[in-house]
C-alpha cells in the first residue's frame, strides 16, 4: 500500500474518530469519552497529512513544518493549561478567528498560485479555473467574516470591547449591500481574475464580519458565538475544497453544521429568531438603549440571616450564574447543598441555557464539585416550581434571572425566557455591588419586597453562610 493510500484510509478513521466525539459530547456521561474521540481522531489526522505533505516536500519544507507544529502546538498547550474557565469563551472566540485566518490565507495561496500564475504552472486543469476562481472568492469571503466576526467576539467577551449592539444608520442595508457587492465582485473575478478584485472581495468580507457581530447585543453573544464556531467550520471546509483535502471538508462540514444547529437551538431556548440573529440583529430596533439606572431601595441581609432563611426552608432552588464562575463558588456551594440536604431540605438547581459565558458553563462547574446530575434542572423543568420555593439562592445570576426581559418590551434583552426567581416566597442575591450584568441592563429583581441582597464575593459569603449554619 502507498503511503497517499494509507494516508487516506487514516483520513477516514480520523473522520470516524469526530462523528464520534459529536456523539460523545452530547450527554455528560459520554462527555469525557466524546473528547478523547476528539483527540485521537486529530492526532490520526495530523500524522496522516504530514505523511502525505512528505511524498512531496522538501526537506527543508518538512523541517519547517516540524518547527511550525511544535510552536503551534507549545503555545496551545501553554494557553490551555493556563486558561481560567471564565476565560475560555474569549479563548475560544480566538481559535475561530485563527481557523479564519488561516481560510483567507489559503485562498490568497490559491489565487497567488492559479490565477495569478496562470494554470499552465499549475494541476488545476484550464478548463476548472472558473471552480477554482468561486472556491477561492467563496474560501476568502468565509474565511474573513470568520476573522473579523471571532475578533470582535473576543473583544467583547474578554471586556475590551463594549458588550452594546453597535447601532450604525441603515445597519441592515450595509450588510445587505455587503453580501451583494460579494456575489458581483465573484462574478467579476471567475471572469477576469484579478488581484484588486481579490483585495476588494477580502476587503468586503472583512468589513461585513466585524458589523455583523458588532451590531449583536449583550444577552444575544451566546449565539454569535455558536454561530461563528459553525463559521469556522464552513471556513475550513472551504478550505478543504482549495487543498483537495477530503478530510478538512468532512470535518469543517461536521463543525459547520453541529454549530449552526447549536445556534438554532439556542436561538429557540432564547426567543430569537435565528435568521435575525445570523444576519447582525436584522429587525431589531436601533435606539433601544439599556438602562443602567437604579430604581428604588434593595434591602440587605448578612449571612447569619440567610442561614436563619435557610434553616426554616423546606425547598430551595439555587440560580447559578456568571459570578459564580468568576468566584469558583461551585465548592462551597456544593457543601451547602449537601448540608441542606441532611437537614431534609429539598435542595434543586435552576439553569438558564445562557448562564455563564458558554453553553452548559454552569453545568461544567456544578459536574466539577460532584453536586449530582439529577438535581440539576433546565429552565423549563424548574420554572413553574418556583412560586412554591421557600428560598431561591441566586449566586452571580443576573440577566438570567432579570424580570425586565418579560415585562419591559424596550429591554434589550426583551423576549428572551428567564428564571422566574422572583415568584418565590424569598429570593437572595450574591453579588459584589449593584452593578449590571453582561447585557448592562438594570435588573428590578433587586428592589422587589422579596428579595435580599448578600453582597460580597460568592464563595467567602456562601462560607460565611456554612459557618453560620
Ligand atoms: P451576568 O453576566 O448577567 O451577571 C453576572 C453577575 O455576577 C454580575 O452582575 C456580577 O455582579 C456578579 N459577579 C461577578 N463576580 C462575582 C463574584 N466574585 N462574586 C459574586 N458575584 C459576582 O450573568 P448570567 O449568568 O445571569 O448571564 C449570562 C450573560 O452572559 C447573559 O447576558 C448571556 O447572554 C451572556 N453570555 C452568555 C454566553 C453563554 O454561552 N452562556 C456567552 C456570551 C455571553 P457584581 O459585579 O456586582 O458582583
Amino acid at each position: 500500500m502507498s503511503a497517499g493510500t494509507a494516508a487516506t484510509a487514516a483520513y477516514i478513521v480520523a473522520a470516524l474518530l469526530t462523528v464520534m466525539s459529536l456523539a460523545g459530547l452530547s450527554r455528560h456521561e459520554t462527555a469525557r469519552a466524546g473528547v478523547a474521540y476528539g483527540i485521537a481522531g486529530m492526532a490520526v489526522a495530523l500524522v496522516a497529512t504530514v505523511v502525505l505533505a512528505a511524498e512531496s516536500l522538501t526537506a527543508g519544507a518538512i523541517a519547517l513544518l516540524a518547527v511550525a507544529m511544535v510552536v503551534g502546538g507549545g503555545i496551545g498547550l501553554w494557553r490551555a493549561r493556563v486558561v481560567e474557565m471564565t476565560g475560555m469563551p474569549e479563548l475560544i472566540a480566538l481559535l475561530h478567528s485563527f481557523v479564519g485566518l488561516a481560510a483567507v490565507l489559503v485562498g490568497w495561496n490559491g489565487y497567488l498560485e492559479v490565477e495569478a500564475e496562470g494554470a499552465a504552472q499549475t494541476t488545476v486543469a484550464p478548463e476548472l479555473v472558473g471552480i477554482h476562481s468561486v472556491e477561492v472568492g467563496i474560501g476568502v469571503f468565509i474565511g474573513a467574516v470568520t476573522f473579523t466576526g471571532s475578533l470582535v467576539a473576543y473583544g467583547k467577551l474578554s471586556g475590551r470591547m463594549k458588550s452594546r449592539p453597535l447601532t450604525l444608520p441603515g445597519k441592515n442595508a450595509l450588510n445587505l449591500g455587503a453580501l451583494v457587492a460579494f456575489a458581483a465582485l465573484t462574478v467579476a473575478f471567475t471572469v477576469t481574475p484579478s488581484l484588486g478584485l481579490m483585495i476588494a472581495i477580502t476587503a468586503v468580507a472583512l468589513a461585513l464580519g466585524w458589523h455583523l457581530v458588532a451590531s449583536i447585543g449583550g444577552g444575544d453573544m451566546p449565539v454569535v458565538v455558536s454561530m461563528l464556531n459553525s463559521y469556522s467550520g464552513w471556513a475550513a471546509a472551504a478550505s478543504g475544497f482549495l487543498l483537495d483535502n477530503t478530510l478538512l471538508i468532512v470535518t469543517g462540514a461536521l463543525v459547520g453544521s453541529s454549530g449552526a444547529y447549536l445556534s438554532y437551538v439556542m436561538c429557540q431556548a432564547m426567543n430569537r429568531s435565528f435568521l435575525s440573529v445570523i444576519a447582525g440583529g436584522f429587525g431589531v430596533e436601533s435606539g433601544t438603549a439599556s438602562s443602567g439606572t437604579e430604581e428604588g431601595e434593595h434591602r440587605e441581609v448578612d449571612a447569619d440571616a440567610v442561614a436563619e432563611m435557610l434553616a426554616e426552608a423546606s425547598s430551595v432552588v439555587i440560580v447559578p450564574g456568571y459570578g459564580m464562575a468568576v468566584a469558583q463558588a461551585q465548592y462551597p456551594v456544593a457543601d451547602l447543598t449537601r448540608r441542606l440536604v441532611e437537614r431534609g431540605i429539598e435542595v434543586r438547581f435552576g439553569i438558564h441555557p445562557v448562564a455563564g459565558r458558554l453553553p452548559g458553563h454552569m453545568n461544567v462547574l456544578l459536574a466539577e464539585a460532584k453536586v449530582p446530575y439529577d438535581v440539576v434542572l433546565e429552565m423549563d423543568e424548574i420554572n413553574d416550581d418556583l412560586a412554591s420555593t421557600s428560598v431561591v439562592l441566586v449566586i452571580g445570576a443576573n440577566d438570567t434571572v432579570n424580570p425586565a426581559a418579560m415585562e419591559d418590551p424596550g429591554s434589550p434583552i426583551a423576549g428572551m425566557p428567564v428564571l422566574r426567581v422572583w415568584e418565590a416566597k424569598n429570593v437572595v442575591v450574591f453579588k459584589r455591588s449593584m452593578a449590571v450584568g453582561y447585557a448592562g441592563v438594570q435588573n428590578p429583581l433587586f428592589f422587589r419586597a422579596n428579595t435580599s441582597m448578600i453582597f460580597g464575593d460568592a464563595k467567602a459569603r456562601v462560607e460565611d453562610i456554612l459557618k453560620a449554619l
